[in-house]
């Protein structure tokens, strides 16, 4: 589907389809990392919406729904909720309602401005006789002051004489589409207004949460006939306005003579604080004080502010690519998500599959974060990376009590979470996909070889990499007749098959996580690090517990199938008929919306990277020929229907020197939300597969890896690009790297000369100077 019209740096959707506007709405998602909302109207809108303002850490735990209880189940999923609507400004001209499922408009055009991260929309009502008047809101979510949100209308008569009433508001009273028994999650604690600002303090249940939402407003109407001076201009404020209180909504009703030749400009200022940041008892204080500050900065000020703080943003994450307008757009949309998601400022925060962008998935934290989105951070943003870091370590007592619960020693974090606390409940997902435990070992690997930085590693991460590896090695099964260690009943990556025994990627990654543990703690005590003893004491680490992790590494069983010299994704894989998905009709796919859940599990084929996703992490443990040997046989019954899974493929297909098919997979993940690829997009974006859009370019077409400390690329061009560039962050320096025909061109900035490997060459790069590298 084409939608939007093809721009570098924007998201232009020119006319409106009511049929599509809640794709639209996920689309034109704005946040700042502490709140985000959907592209939803600003005016009342009758047709089909999901209204959605979310406010990050802000959850309820919506009571778990299922049929057959099963012990270990969690009692509840958690949800980051609708929160009060603090967007909507209802509009009445002469006593009527603009209303776009009613009322007659035409020119109907939202704008997504990326560089600047702010959404524009605008419309022209048409009365029924002839009067004309054209709207334009913008928004921006603050960047540089995390609590401020600022809305401008512009209203501009072409052909009216009437009244025009503008009607600012708060709005606590709001429901998620969701909720599991269709419960209200908030109550209400406060409200206020007086002529300066109105406020709106609320509580979610059970998990009491406070949050202030306060509101302010500016109103200016100019005349603006040729000749009249601008002393005509005429201020209102808030003070000239009518209160309106109703339970939980508050607001303003402006009420104003509006002709030809005069125009109303009107700021709405919000800032939105919760109990997560400031004590309860100060909170309504503190939001009021900082709406006063905003206001008294003012709307342009404040834009100026975020604005310098989103071009940061993009300074150091942004990508370039010249030759492909849709591409560039695809990744730039990608990018943007990202970093309005999640900057890194609050360990305390991480990032859901669908950011900010709606319900599904509830803005929970899944695998995904580390392995797909954290390099994105690591490349981009040292200090985001180190605090995903930390987000886990915080919540390793509840991972070691999520363990427990299951009766297994160490930590088994959850599949699904916010606090630390698994939510999700699907027996076949929640105790069987543990492989998740260790995509956070290799993001504890990963920050450590591409920064260079010990600090963590040995602080926190060590204490978690043990606990992960208690796990594993209570996990196993030992198989005397095979004199092999098991790991019985998982589901791999590949959920379109459940309850398998030794699922290769999931043995494979045990066993590596044990290994980079030993080998973490050998290095430290042949360091003798200063904390070592005392680390050891609070660990508790006995020798014969060092020796059966070494055991379990020496003897871990890997399924494999001789005659094709391919690890088996699991026992038994090969007993299934085998099929490619090339031969399967096209009215049958995606599977999931035509097969029978039991079909599919019967059937060879593969949801999402399973035995690649391995082979992408742990490239240096196989020769090409083996990478490539088990992709020729996967991936062809892979049918990609998690978001997930064409990224990683297409990476792995660069490195095997696949273009073509690292092309078509990549183009199959830049674009999926933009063209609505799953036709899935109306329930919120896909946020983390974005990141992967992100590593099929650097870690894909670049070929950016880390090898014995030394960073390195491969670069290529893909089919159709006459260049493209991206930046990194590396160990203190940042590069600027370009790819053109035969050359690659990096320019660093910093104070240090810095080794680096192109296509197995060894290059020195000199601080502030630009190296051009002919790439073979
Ligand atoms: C994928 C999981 C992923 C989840 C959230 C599922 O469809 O199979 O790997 O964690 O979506 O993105």
């Amino acid at each position: 589907m084409n939608r939007f019209i093809e721009d570098e740096w924007k998201i232009i959707e020119d006319g409106f389809s009511p049929e599509t506007n809640r794709f639209s709405e996920s689309i034109f998602t704005l946040g700042n990392e502490h709140m985000g909302l959907r592209g939803f109207f600003e005016e009342q809108y009758t047709g089909d919406s999901l209204q959605g303002t979310y406010i990050a850490g802000v959850f309820y735990p919506d009571k778990t729904k299922v049929g057959w209880w099963k012990i270990g189940y969690p009692e509840f999923f958690a949800k980051v909720i609708n929160s009060t609507n603090w967007i909507g400004i209802d509009i009445e001209i002469n006593g009527t309602r603009l209303d776009l499922g009613k009322s007659r408009f035409k020119k109907f055009r939202r704008e997504l401005d990326m560089k600047n991260a702010c959404l524009t929309r605008s419309i022209i009502w048409m009365g029924e006789h002839g009067e004309e008047i054209a709207f334009e809101f913008s928004r921006f979510l603050s960047m540089a002051k995390k609590n401020i949100a600022c809305i401008s209308l512009s209203v501009r008569p072409i052909n009216f004489k009437g009244i025009l009433t503008i009607l600012p508001y708060l709005n606590g009273d709001v429901r998620n589409e969701d909720a599991n028994y269709k419960e209200n999650f908030w109550r209400q604690i406060n409200q206020g207004i007086n002529n300066n600002t109105a406020w709106l303090t609320m509580e979610t249940k059970k998990t009491g949460f406070h949050v202030c939402t306060a509101m302010s407003t500016d109103l200016i109407k100019l005349r603006t006939h040729p000749g009249i001076s601008q002393d005509n201009l005429v201020k209102s404020a808030a003070a000239q306005a009518l209160h309106v209180e109703k339970n939980k909504y508050v607001g303003y009703k402006f009420e104003l003579p509006l002709q030809n030749g005069e125009e109303i400009n009107f700021h709405k200022y919000v800032a939105v604080c919760s109990s997560r940041d400031f004590s309860k008892n100060e909170l309504e204080k503190t939001t009021l004080h900082k709406l006063k500050a905003a206001k008294t900065r003012g709307y342009n000020e404040l834009y100026r502010e975020h604005q310098a703080e989103t071009r940061k943003k993009w300074q150091a994450s942004d990508i370039t690519i010249t030759g492909d307008l849709r591409a560039q757009q695809g990744i730039r949309y990608c990018i943007f998500q990202l970093i309005q998601t999640y900057t890194g400022r609050d360990s305390r925060l991480n990032l859901g599959p669908k950011g900010f962008s709606g319900e599904k998935y509830g803005g929970v934290v899944y695998w995904d974060t580390e392995a797909f989105c954290f390099p994105f951070y690591l490349y981009t943003n040292e200090k985001s990376a180190k605090n995903l870091l930390l987000y886990r370590y915080r919540h390793l007592e509840k991972a070691k009590e999520n363990a427990a619960k299951l009766g297994l020693k160490g930590a088994l974090y959850p599949m699904v979470t916010i606090d630390g606390q698994e939510c999700h409940n699907e027996w076949e997902i929640t105790f069987e996909e543990i492989h998740r435990n260790a995509a956070i070992a290799y993001a504890i690997y990963n920050y450590t070889r591409y920064t260079g930085d010990y600090s963590y590693l040995h602080q926190y991460g060590i204490k978690v990499l043990v606990e992960l590896c208690r796990f594993w090695a209570d996990r196993v099964t030992y198989n005397p007749q095979k004199d092999r260690y098991m790991i019985l009943g998982v589901t791999g990556p590949n959920e379109y098959e459940n309850n398998v025994n030794n699922n290769w990627y999931t043995n494979t990654m045990a066993a590596w996580t044990l290994e980079y543990t030993l080998d973490t703690l050998e290095k430290m005590t042949g360091q003798q690090m200063s904390g070592y003893a005392q680390l050891n004491n609070e660990l508790q680490l006995t020798e014969g517990e060092l020796a059966k992790w070494r055991e379990i590494i020496q003897k871990m069983y890997y399924p494999y199938v001789e005659a094709l010299e391919i690890f088996e994704q699991n026992d038994l894989y090969m007993d299934k008929e085998q099929n490619l998905v090339e031969d399967l009709p096209p009215t049958e796919l995606p599977l999931n919306k035509h097969w029978s859940w039991d079909r599919i599990l019967r059937s060879c084929f593969i949801k999402q990277a399973d035995v690649v996703q391995g082979l992408y992490f742990l490239r240096d443990s196989f020769n090409p020929e083996t990478i490539k040997r088990n992709f020729d046989f996967y991936e062809p019954r892979t049918v990609h229907e998690s978001s997930l899974s064409p990224s990683i493929h297409s990476i792995v297909a660069s490195r095997i020197g696949y273009k073509d098919k690292a092309y078509k997979l990549y183009l199959r993940t830049a674009r999926l939300d933009l063209d609505n690829y799953n036709d899935d997009t109306d329930e919120g974006i896909h946020l983390t597969s974005m990141a992967g859009s992100w590593l099929a370019i650097v870690e894909g077409f670049a070929g950016v890896t880390i090898k014995k400390d030394i960073l390195s690329l491969s670069p290529y061009l893909p089919p159709g690009w006459e260049s493209y560039s991206f930046q990194l962050i590396f160990r203190g320096r940042s590069l600027q790297i370009m790819v053109v025909k035969e050359k690659i061109v990096i320019k660093m900035s910093a104070r240090e000369e810095l080794l680096i490997k192109v296509s197995g060459k060894e290059h020195l790069l000199q601080p502030e100077k630009t190296a051009w590298i002919t790439r073979s």
